[in-house]
């Protein structure tokens, strides 16, 4: 264990990101979100705001270009000698450009115990058969320092997935870290957060293992009295398709819903794309970008499309993550950020919907 204080992050940071690229939540706007570390950004209050976004972008960007098609079109008058046009007039060619793989290493500093877990479930759908390389390639390169929640918020609610807020040591991070004090407690797990951390050694003083005991415990405590950490998952996850997906509690509860899609783009386990072209002045940019289970024309196909309301697509995206994902890779793909919670512009998200499917149960129970 190692630990540096808190005044002399900045100087800790501009270490970092001497070699390699060092990504941190940052304020702008009076918003934290993950970006690039610049000299001079205002890192103030990092430590203890949720990010509005999870820093999922760091590996499954909102965007991004996957390959580029230019065509070259050279009149019949301009050829060499001995080509010949396909057509009398001119000779098209088209070249496709892949996109380069990340192929540097990078830092992602402050992600907390739920956003690695949103990477965890990331890594199922992305480092399984057939593999995205372009994310398996950010993976490789990335270097996760996570953060103990120092002030868990009250939409949190972590704990319900079997997340510890406090000790990223147990989460997949390279590094764990905890504010105590005035300092920040450093904490190597992996080879690559060792390798880290031999960088930055000389900027670093020893602590003892204990040093985060105080600070664990004192999460833990605040975490027991949140109010969304008792719910129950209790009738949810592996084979529960039959009993959830008929349920009349869709119905009842999705009217609210704006379709906005904001939950699913402030969730780090939502990892639905779109493929689309952009026409560029000689050709093509092929590029992705996120989707959303909550639009209308998601998945849409000349044929049509099977969700064609929008309790069908609510309906959904709650199933993915509460049914239809521990059916398929043996967990949830929720991990209690509670960014749903702050953000759905009409109240409604995961919490409402655990607690509607348990009232209906308790009023079935009291009818029988
Ligand atoms: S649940 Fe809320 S955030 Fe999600 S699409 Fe509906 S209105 Fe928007
Ligand atoms: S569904 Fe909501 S609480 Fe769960 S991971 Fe996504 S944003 Fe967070």
């Amino acid at each position: 264990m190692y630990k540096i204080a808190i005044k002399d992050l900045n100087t800790l940071f501009s270490k970092i990101a001497e070699e390699q690229e060092l990504i941190l939540p940052i304020k702008k706007a009076g918003q934290y979100n993950f970006g690039v570390y610049e000299e001079g950004c205002d890192i103030d209050g990092i430590l203890t705001n949720k990010t509005v976004k999870s820093g999922k972008d760091a590996f499954f960007p909102q965007f991004e270009t996957l390959y580029n098609v230019r065509k070259k079109i050279t009149p019949a008058d301009e050829l060499e000698n001995g080509e010949e046009a396909a057509n009398t007039k001119i000779r098209t060619k088209l070249t496709i450009e892949a996109e380069a793989l990340k192929d540097k290493d990078f830092v992602i500093f402050g992600m907390r115990a739920c956003d690695v877990k949103g990477v965890e479930v990331l890594d199922q759908v992305f480092l399984t058969d057939p593999v995205d390389n372009y994310y398996k390639a950010r993976r490789e390169h990335g270097i996760i320092v996570a953060l103990a929640c120092h002030e868990p918020e009250e939409s949190c609610f972590c704990t319900v997935f079997g997340i510890d807020p406090a000790d990223p040591s147990k989460s997949k991070a390279d590094v764990a870290t905890w504010i105590v004090g005035e300092e920040l407690c450093w904490k190597p797990i992996t080879e690559k957060g060792e390798a880290l951390t031999k960088k930055i050694e000389s900027l670093l003083a020893s602590a003892d293992d204990s040093a985060v005991d105080a600070e664990i415990a004192n999460i833990t405590s605040i975490m027991d009295k949140l109010p969304n950490t008792k719910l129950s998952l209790e009738g949810w996850g592996k084979g529960k398709t039959d009993e959830k997906f008929n349920s009349d509690v869709w119905q009842k509860i999705y009217t609210p819903c704006l379709g906005c899609g904001t939950c699913t783009f402030v969730c780090p386990t939502c990892q639905c794309y779109d493929i689309k072209d952009y026409t560029t002045k000689d050709g093509i940019q092929r590029y992705r970008c996120w989707d959303s289970c909550m639009y209308s024309d998601f998945t849409l196909m000349a044929g049509g499309q099977n969700r064609t309301s929008q309790v069908q697509r609510f309906r959904q995206r709650f199933m993915h993550k509460l049914v239809y994902f521990p059916d398929r890779y043996d967990m949830y793909s929720c991990v209690g950020c509670g960014r749903c919670v702050d953000k759905c512009p009409q109240s409604l998200n995961i919490v409402k919907v655990i607690k509607a499917f348990e009232n209906e149960q308790k009023e079935a129970g009291a009818n029988v």
